[in-house]
């Protein structure tokens, strides 16, 4: 099955950093067949504005500022299908490097964000930064080995995954199935981050901070110098219901702090590719301060993990895709962390 899409093929964005490019649909097959396409264009007198790429081997990133590259992942659990292609992932092109931001859930789509980032820069790939632990933001991190980058995190990402590995491992080998896990294994930092750490890609710098126990106890996060663009990574989550697997008292303060912040947009871990503060924080806002309100009344009066599982937080359902999947977990690690108030 083929699909022409919309797209205008750069074969050397490096000569115009500032250029907005159009939605890039790119594969392994995809660059090739578009360097074909261009070594021919003298033949057919013109340069084609576009080329074909099958869907499903193909990974879709957008310039959302100048140099700075988003693909947007599902909004699913990880399966043989999607591959672990369901958050979100960036780069950021420098005048000497380039940096990523988070390598989506597997080798292999790892290996498709590295092809992306192929097509649209030859820069050396001199950093890989993780906002923090998850697999779906981490399993990628393999396919960069070859670059060998520099692997940053937050100081506490090593010890956090490092605990979870082989839960982690088993999960996704199940659900992702054995030709999706193929090529997976645990990268840790090489350089731990406690505090701040500005990264030089030439022209622009990125600060990365390390935050409170929030989403996790290793979220961090990535402000582009020259864009003004804040990544939160799982901080922030649009669309896709919150997960919360760190404490939800720091994720409320937190989300005091972050919406302060003047910034031209953010990128979320999960949702749209670009949005504005402080806007983009509310829904995740609502939902876990209605999680916090009512887990502690349940305490208050006296009532179990089991019961607040079974209503605390459910005026919310609508809050987000995946309410089903995670909203049970995150009312019990809720309770959990709120009965020791
Ligand atoms: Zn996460």
């Amino acid at each position: 099955m083929w699909h022409r899409i919309e797209c205008s093929f750069q074969p050397d964005i490096d000569a115009e950093p500032h250029r907005a490019t159009d939605r890039l649909l790119l594969s392994r097959q995809g660059f090739l067949r578009a360097a074909l396409a261009f070594a021919a264009a003298p033949l057919l007198k013109a340069i084609p504005a576009c080329f074909a790429t099958p869907v499903g081997a193909s990974l879709a990133v957008d310039e959302i500022g100048p140099g700075v590259f988003v693909h947007q992942g599902r909004y699913e659990v990880q399966s043989p299908e999607n591959r672990g292609d369901m958050a979100n992932a960036g780069f950021i092109v420098g005048t000497d490097a380039v940096a990523v931001i988070d390598t989506l859930g597997s080798t292999q789509v790892g290996r498709d964000l590295r092809d992306a980032i192929r097509t649209v820069t030859s820069k050396p790939i001199r950093y890989v930064i993780n906002t923090h632990m998850h697999p779906d933001h981490v399993f990628g991190n393999a396919a960069f080995k070859e670059d060998s980058p520099a692997f940053v995190a937050n100081h506490k990402l090593a010890r956090g995954l490092g605990s979870r590995a082989e839960r982690y491992l088993a999960i996704n080998k199940q659900m992702l199935g054995p030709e999706a896990f193929e090529g997976i294994e645990i990268v840790f930092p090489t350089v731990p981050v406690d505090g701040t750490l500005s990264l030089d890609l030439g022209g622009r710098t990125l600060l990365l901070e390390t935050q409170r126990t929030a989403h996790t106890d290793n979220d961090l996060t990535v402000t582009d110098s020259a864009t003004n663009t804040l990544f939160l990574g799982d901080l922030l989550f649009s669309v896709h219901v919150p997960t919360l697997d760190g404490s939800i008292k720091g994720w409320l303060a937190l989300i005091d702090d972050l919406k302060q912040r003047k910034v031209a947009r953010v990128v979320p871990g999960h949702g749209p590719r670009a949005m504005q503060l402080p806007g983009a924080l509310e829904p995740e806002q609502r939902y876990l301060a209605t999680i916090a309100a009512d887990v502690r009344k349940l305490i208050k009066e006296g009532k179990t993990i089991e019961d607040a599982a079974k209503t605390a937080g459910f005026e919310e359902r609508d809050a987000g895709k995946l309410f089903d999947q995670y909203h049970v977990r995150n009312v019990t690690a809720a309770f959990a962390e709120l009965e020791w108030e």
